[in-house]
């Protein structure tokens, strides 16, 4: 990790803890949510909506600090159904929308959790996971992509990148349907 890394997330971090333990836990935090919120970076919504779910990783990094009462960071700490809605809905907004935003932001997060944080989803095809080599071109396996229509996985190496309007796009080589990137 680079130095100029490590100092922005002890800067995002640093209202997250108050003694030497909390300190730990909020920086091993921030490290993981800011993988996270790299993962969202590439997905393929609008900017606007990127923005929001990032407001919301700060918040729940704060909630989870604070009232989450663990000891040492897991990421999963932060799986399964939206968390500290009571708190949000307190200290942040009571609004329809901003909740609804708030458990899509956790809903996210889950899924990233569950399929990349301990690097368990594999190609569909090649069957080869990020960081390995894809057995059909032999190249490094950087991504997987999610064929809603197949209903199979596909990693960067088993699909093919493309233009559309102007946008950089990932296509299912079988159905030709635009895949989603998962990690
Ligand atoms: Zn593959
Ligand atoms: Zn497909």
């Amino acid at each position: 990790m680079t130095k100029s890394l490590i100092k922005k997330i002890e800067k995002y971090t640093e209202n997250w803890h108050w003694d030497k333990k909390s300190k730990k836990y909020a920086f091993e935090m921030g490290k993981f949510l800011f993988r996270f919120m790299d993962y969202i970076d590439e997905l393929n919504i609008s900017e606007k909506t990127k923005r929001k779910h990032k407001d919301n990783v700060y918040l729940i990094g704060s909630f989870e600090a604070e009232y989450g009462y663990n000891d040492n960071f897991s990421p999963k700490n932060l799986e399964g159904e939206p968390n500290f809605l009571y708190e949000f809905k307190r200290k942040v907004s009571n609004t329809k929308y901003a909740v609804q935003s708030y458990k899509s932001t956790w809903k996210k997060l889950d899924r990233y959790i569950k399929s990349c944080a301990d690097n368990k989803i594999q190609c569909n095809y090649c069957g080869a996971r990020i960081g390995e080599i894809s057995e059909r071109t032999e190249e490094k396996v950087t991504a997987i992509y999610d064929c809603k229509k197949c209903v199979y996985n596909y990693c960067d190496q088993c699909s093919y990148e493309t233009k559309e309007e102007n946008k950089k796009v990932q296509k299912c080589l079988r159905c030709e349907n635009i895949i989603e990137k998962v990690c």
